[in-house]
């Protein structure tokens, strides 16, 4: 059965937690596609170039450490606009979407470009105030060597270019269920989501 579960956001708004919660608890396959991006944008800092690194892309890819990390996120935002790039990615998002048994993807354009189709759309955010908070609080504890003001500049940067770019510039699709986190506990917006999200399987 194809159930695809598309889910987008800005960084650190908790669609991560969210996507693997709803995964875990319905049954679904979870694709991060930010890691795709990110695996291009590693690739990049390497030397590749950017549109050959996202053609060439293979599963094994997304597994390098330090994918994860900041360095790595840069990297995937600014490889994210360029329109090749985007496109040489759409298949592998699309064929994994019509996984039998169900899908969740989440990113930055999967309920206006790759999937918007999906049985459900969310759009999981909070403010960049409270995002940040909580990726100084991952990132300190992590050990990383950050501020709270530089971890905001970081993210106001990420959005600016995220929402500001030309290609499949992250918004909320006009028929996705916003899920605001910024005053909600992260079990608080899984339920939220997983209401969204059984009430669709009924359907
Ligand atoms: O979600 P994550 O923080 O891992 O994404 C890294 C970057 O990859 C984002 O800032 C964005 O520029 C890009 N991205 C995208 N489209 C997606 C997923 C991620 O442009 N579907």
């Amino acid at each position: 059965m194809i159930f695809t579960v598309a889910i987008d956001g800005p960084a650190a708004a908790g669609k991560g937690t969210i996507s693997r919660a709803i995964a875990a608890r319905f049954g679904l396959r979870h694709l991060d596609t930010g890691l795709l991006y990110r695996a291009v944008g590693r690739k990049v800092l390497e030397g590749a170039e950017p549109v050959a690194a996202a053609r060439a892309l293979v599963p094994e890819d997304l597994n390098v450490p330090g994918l994860r990390g900041s360095e790595a996120a840069a990297a995937a935002s600014q490889v994210a606009t360029i329109a090749d790039v985007r496109a040489a990615l759409v298949d592998f998002q699309r064929d994994f979407a019509r996984f039998d048994g169900g899908a969740v993807l989440d990113g930055r354009d999967i309920c206006t470009v790759i999937c918007p189709d999906a049985a459900v759309k969310l759009y999981v955010t909070a403010s960049p105030e409270v995002r940040a908070e909580r990726r100084f609080l991952e990132l300190s504890q992590a050990g990383a060597d950050v501020t709270r003001d530089g971890v905001l500049q970081d993210v106001l940067a990420r959005d600016a270019r995220d929402m500001g770019r030309a290609e499949a510039p992250l918004v909320a699709a006009a028929d996705a269920v916003v899920i605001d986190t910024s005053d909600m506990a992260i079990d608080e917006a899984v339920e939220r989501a997983a209401d969204v999200v059984a009430a669709a399987r009924k359907d």
